[in-house]
């Protein structure tokens, strides 16, 4: 297989937004769709640890990321009331707004010279073995040297190339998520929890003015709440959380858009992640539970290892090998601590001293070199 110089990235969210970037400056040619016809103005916060930080300051983009976020690094742990019952010290991250962040990928992707093209997907991709033949949505037709999937944990791309075993399957739990104005005290990762240590709530910094709050409901199955009553629905949710951060930002949330609800649906596809030229980023080939925080910054650091592998091999196969060689066990590390996190959550009788000391643990294991 010959070194790759045409590339078509499937999927603009934050690993192939990221991808895009990346591979447009280590001088491939790179084009990159998403379905969706417009990029999100709406939509909560996201944290980007310090792993993530770094993996962006490769691609140069670390610094507009912290000047529209908030940097912190602690750890809070508070009863229901609020009060301070524990605070770590955490290496160096970042609270963003997501669409801030998709903004910065996209436009860095474009300034770096890949082609974004929205309102468009892929309806047929066929592997030719010295190429891949792309059909698309608008009938147009081209030909690439690699193809990176990067279109979620939903992915279309990882079902037609790797089968259907490595569908997402539900971890039993969802999000529910809202963003509020900050108060000082949200100054860092933020949790709440109910004297019986059952439910938590989390409030996180997105920028200097904004903060977001989660909540994570436990259920058996994947639940559906009607859309017109999640506000209504979110503070049942968190009735007997009287800590003024939670009662404060709940009293901002006045209509049932304001509230998102996400189940989490997981998967960890094996090493290797490609098939012929197809190869898998991000959530497509890993998706957490978001206990800790880390599934958006493992497809910045796929992105970013990638196209370094791409580089640097003068073979697509060797790039896409070397590739999942340096991901895999690194990934599969952080994926298993956050569902460890997330089962710790489901437990009868929680025990919020052990889910802290694996989360600081997985942060510490962060910080080696991706
Ligand atoms: C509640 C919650 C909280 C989280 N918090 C954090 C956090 O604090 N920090 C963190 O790092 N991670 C966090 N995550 C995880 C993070 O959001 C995901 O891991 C990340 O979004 C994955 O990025 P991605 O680009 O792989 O996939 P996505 O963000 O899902 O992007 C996929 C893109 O592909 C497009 N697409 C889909 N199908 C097609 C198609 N057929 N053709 C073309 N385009 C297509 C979609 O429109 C989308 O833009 C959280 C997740 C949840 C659920």
């Amino acid at each position: 297989m010959n070194k790759a110089k045409r590339v078509l990235v499937v999927g603009s969210g934050i690993g192939g937004a990221t991808a895009a970037c990346a591979l447009a400056k280590a001088g491939l040619e790179t084009h990159c769709i998403d379905v969706q016809p417009a990029r999100s103005t709406v939509g909560s916060g996201i944290c980007l640890l310090h792993n993530t930080m770094r993996a962006l300051s490769e691609i140069g983009l670390a610094e507009p990321c912290l000047d529209s976020g908030l940097r912190f690094e602690v750890f809070k742990q508070h009863d229901a009331a609020g009060n301070l019952l524990m605070s770590n010290p955490t290496p160096p991250g970042i609270g963003i707004r997501r669409p801030e962040l998709a903004r910065i990928l996209e436009t860095a992707a474009s300034e770096a010279g890949a082609k974004l093209e929205r309102g468009l997907s892929a309806t047929s991709v066929t592997d030719r073995g010295d190429r891949v033949e792309v059909v698309f949505s608008d009938g147009r037709e081209a030909a690439y040297d690699l193809v990176v999937a990067a279109d979620g944990a939903y992915s279309k791309l990882r079902e037609l190339f790797f089968g259907s075993e490595h569908r997402v399957w539900f971890a039993g739990q969802s999000a529910w998520r809202f963003n509020a104005p900050r108060p000082p005290e949200v100054n860092g990762f933020c949790l709440y929890r109910s004297p019986d240590g059952k439910r938590t709530v989390g409030a996180l910094p997105t920028s200097r003015e904004a903060c977001y709050l989660f909540f994570l409901e436990n259920s058996a199955q994947h639940m559906h709440w009607p859309d017109d009553q999640l506000d209504v629905l979110v503070r049942e949710r968190l009735d007997g959380f009287s800590a003024p951060v939670i009662q404060d930002a709940l009293a901002q949330v006045t209509t049932p858009g304001q509230v998102l609800v996400r189940p989490f649906d997981i998967t960890l596809v094996p090493a290797p992640w490609h098939r012929g030229r197809i190869v898998l980023v991000g959530d497509a080939a890993h998706s957490p539970t978001p206990q800790m925080t880390s599934g958006g910054g493992m497809a910045i650091e796929d992105a970013v290892v990638l196209a370094q592998c791409a580089q640097a091999h003068p073979e697509v196969e060797e790039a896409l090998l070397a590739y999942a060689a340096r991901r895999f066990e690194r990934v599969s590390t952080v994926w298993n601590a956050s569902l460890q996190l997330c089962k710790y959550e489901q437990d009868p009788v929680p025990n919020p001293q052990r889910s802290a000391a694996l989360m600081l643990q997985t942060y510490q294991y962060l910080g080696q070199p991706m």
